[in-house]
């Protein structure tokens, strides 16, 4: 049976099986049908995704996205899938990441030029015995340096972003495109490129150069201070919510504010307030994105109510019909079942 017609039988739409056969026709080979996306980021949460693109080059990123839009298809960025809920009911659209397969790493001097699916503790690592400083505080981190560039991610109040000098990406038209750091606009855990559809492919960063010896020793010590503060047994996507620069002087960070309105360790199913820090929220098993939607309603309505500051998330969603933004956007929006928060327990 041709795929399209597999497709068809299995209850996909059409222009997915269209979209399919045209990915095929343009040479795209690593396609996976109807993969369930709990297998591919890190809370181990999410449905089928109609159509799973691993990238193999900016050419095929520009194929899959050009093709994508003119068959109206949604397309979804995947890293690591270390920032992301992925909605339980799956994804009606393709999913394409950019991961190892494009994670070439190439230093000369004090530049620094990355493949946008680097793996960001291999770059630490290289940094640390090439002797370049400026980074240490992104030991650890698991995610690409794409989604990194995108997230500004970074620790110790620091982002990525400082270290940026150019990033190429191809647009959702498929035109291939390079930005600056002023373009990338970069503000704490926020970039330009947030929920615009385009595809990080190259990422150039400038460093200086250092003690490797140093460096190395600040690298261990942010290692070991994140294995002893953060949950490691149990799926999670690193802090939930983000912390406010305002809610800080007077409240404190995230986990502070949530441990003293006494959410530690609540559940739903299987989604808990981790009992070790309470800015993660840990997938016990079983756990549906709708549980942990609803854990972060209840966070962000409790702590507002003490405090008077609402917790923004820096974990995102993306909707079964392809929407992408910060968790709390679909819990305002009441987008999950409100008949869960009656079940929320210690
Ligand atoms: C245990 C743990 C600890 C963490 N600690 C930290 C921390 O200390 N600091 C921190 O900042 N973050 C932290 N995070 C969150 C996360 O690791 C970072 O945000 C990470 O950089 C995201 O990269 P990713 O490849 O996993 O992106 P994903 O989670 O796959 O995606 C995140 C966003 O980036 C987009 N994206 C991903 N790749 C690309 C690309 N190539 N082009 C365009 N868009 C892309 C996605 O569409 C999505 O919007 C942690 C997560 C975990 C699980």
């Amino acid at each position: 049976m041709p795929p399209e017609a597999a497709l068809l039988r299995a209850n996909v739409s059409a222009p997915i099986a269209a979209l399919l056969v045209a990915l095929r026709q343009a040479g795209v080979t690593r396609i996976a049908e109807g993969r369930p996306l709990a297998q591919e980021v890190r809370w181990r949460i999410g449905g089928p995704a109609d159509l799973l693109v691993e990238a193999e080059s900016s050419t095929e990123v520009a194929a899959c996205l050009r093709l994508a839009r003119a068959h109206g298809v949604p397309v979804f960025i995947l890293g690591d899938g270390s920032n992301m809920l992925m909605d339980s009911h799956g994804y009606r659209g393709l999913v394409l990441r950019i991961g190892r397969a494009m994670s070439a790493l190439h230093i000369e001097g004090t530049r620094v030029i990355c493949g946008g699916g680097l793996w960001v503790p291999r770059l630490a690592l290289e940094l640390a015995r090439r002797g370049l400083t400026g980074l240490e505080h992104v030991a650890g981190i698991p995610g690409t340096i794409g989604g990194l560039v995108l997230m500004n991610g970074g620790s110790q109040r620091k982002g990525v972003g400082a270290h940026v000098r150019r990033v190429t990406v191809v647009t959702p038209e498929g035109d291939i495109r390079s930005l600056t750091q002023e373009e990338m606009a970069f503000s704490y855990r926020h970039s330009a490129l947030q929920g615009r559809g385009c595809a990080i492919t190259e990422v150039e960063l400038e460093l200086e150069p250092g003690d490797p010896a140093a460096i190395r020793r600040e690298m261990i010590d942010i290692l070991a201070s994140r294995r002893r503060k953060f949950p490691k047994n149990l799926p999670n996507c690193g802090s939930t919510f983000l912390s406010n620069p305002a809610m800080y002087a007077v409240v404190g960070p995230p986990g502070k504010a949530i441990e003293e309105a006494g959410l530690k360790g609540i559940a739903l199913g299987g989604a808990q307030v981790s009992p070790l820090h309470a800015n993660f929220i840990v997938n016990r098993g079983g756990a549906t994105s709708d549980e942990v939607l609803a854990l972060i309603a209840h966070i962000r309505q409790t702590v507002h109510a003490r405090t008077g500051y609402r917790m923004d998330c820096e974990a995102r969603f993306v909707s079964a019909e392809g929407e992408e933004r910060p968790a709390h956007d679909f819990t305002d929006a009441g987008r999950f079942d409100i008949g869960l928060l009656g079940r929320i327990a210690l």
